[in-house]
């Protein structure tokens, strides 16, 4: 039985990964300070003896016994991670040396959840690991997209420096039950406007695109990151190459949902990146991982969550 640390375990990613991490025997501590997760998401685990909810922030040191950390707290949805900028490159940069230094005292192996915001709006399509992207570094979304970016650069140092036993994982958008309902990330956003029959927010012209990948595809890589060898470091992508606009995405949700919802067309926010697929080449050699849910598939398992949810959401009002 390994003990392993989860970082952000009461989010979106965390809580799956929590949830699979324990059915797989091992024991899990999982650490938030609920800024946009909750405890909701893994009330249910609760009562598992092998389970320990710890509320803290991890821009605060952190001291702990334990096998493994997969560090993943910090917002990552747009309004939410430039609500207060400043914190969001405090998690990302004080909270990465926080568990790096943990992980150097205690020998632990870590992961870190990186992104494919690390591309920035990319110049290259698809994105493979090696190409160092285009990043606005004065605009809104640099508080996530550089956070992000030193925390690798933190990752690669501690493994130079101290030979901390790390992994790099850049994760790209990823969707499923448990989203924020009020996230703003555009899964999210859509199913529960069409859910409501309100109208569809489409940013820009909706030309712009996205490789959508279904959670339980991304907490599989993520452990089959974890269980390689020492050596592999990444950084390595994780995420569905099946590319779509966002106007297709939309169209997709109100054929799944039967809605009677009307798109309508707002302004594109800063720095949207306009295309965005991984180049998954590397997970499929290193990892033996690659993605097995389709998008309708996936958005149907994802609607029936939301739709559950605004019953009980309706019936409690
Ligand atoms: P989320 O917002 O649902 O989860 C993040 C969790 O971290 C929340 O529970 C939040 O309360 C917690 N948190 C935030 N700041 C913290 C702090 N200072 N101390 C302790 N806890 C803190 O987001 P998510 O979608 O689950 O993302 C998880 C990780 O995966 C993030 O690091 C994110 O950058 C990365 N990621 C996610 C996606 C995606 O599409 N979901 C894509 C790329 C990268
Ligand atoms: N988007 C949209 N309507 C919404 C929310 C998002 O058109 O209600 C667009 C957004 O402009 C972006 C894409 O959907 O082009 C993905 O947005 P999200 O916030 O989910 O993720 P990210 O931009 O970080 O990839």
């Amino acid at each position: 039985m390994k003990k392993i640390l989860v970082t952000g375990g009461a989010g979106f990613v965390g809580s799956h990964l929590c949830e699979r991490l324990l059915a797989e025997g091992n024991e899990v501590i999982c650490l938030d300070n609920y800024f946009t997760g909750s405890k909701r998401n893994i009330v249910h685990l609760l009562g598992n003896p092998f389970f320990e909810l710890i509320r803290h922030d991890i821009t605060s040191p952190y001291y702990v016994e334990a096998d493994e950390i997969y560090n993943l707290a910090c917002p990552a949805s747009p309004i939410h991670y430039q609500y207060n900028p400043i914190k969001t490159i405090k998690t990302s940069v004080m909270g990465a040396i926080n568990m790096l230094g943990l992980a150097k005292r205690i020998k632990a192996k870590i992961l870190q959840a990186s992104t494919s915001e690390v591309y920035g709006d990319p110049e290259l399509h698809p994105q493979p690991e090696h190409y160092w992207g285009h990043v606005n570094p004065i605009g809104r979304r640099a508080c996530y997209d550089e956070g992000k970016r030193c925390a690798e650069t933190l990752f690669m140092d501690y493994y130079y420096q101290n030979k901390v036993k790390i992994k790099i994982v850049r994760i790209f958008n990823s969707y499923g039950p448990k989203m924020h309902p009020n996230d703003g990330r555009v899964v999210s956003n859509f199913i529960v406007q069409a859910l409501n029959n309100k109208e569809i927010t489409v940013y820009g012209d909706g030309s712009q695109t996205r490789s959508f990948q279904y959670i339980d595809d991304l907490v599989e890589g993520l452990i089959r990151m974890m269980g390689t060898d020492d050596k592999v470091l990444g950084p390595i992508n994780i995420g569905n190459s099946n590319e779509f606009t966002i106007l297709q995405l939309a169209e997709k949700i109100i054929e799944l949902t039967g809605s009677k919802s009307k798109l309508i067309f707002e302004p594109l926010p800063e720095d949207d990146p306009t295309q965005r697929q991984p180049d998954i080449t590397k997970a499929k050699d290193i990892l033996n991982w690659e993605p097995k849910v389709g998008l309708e598939e996936g958005l149907i398992k994802t609607i029936e969550y939301f739709s559950k949810l605004l019953i009980n959401q309706s019936s409690r009002s």
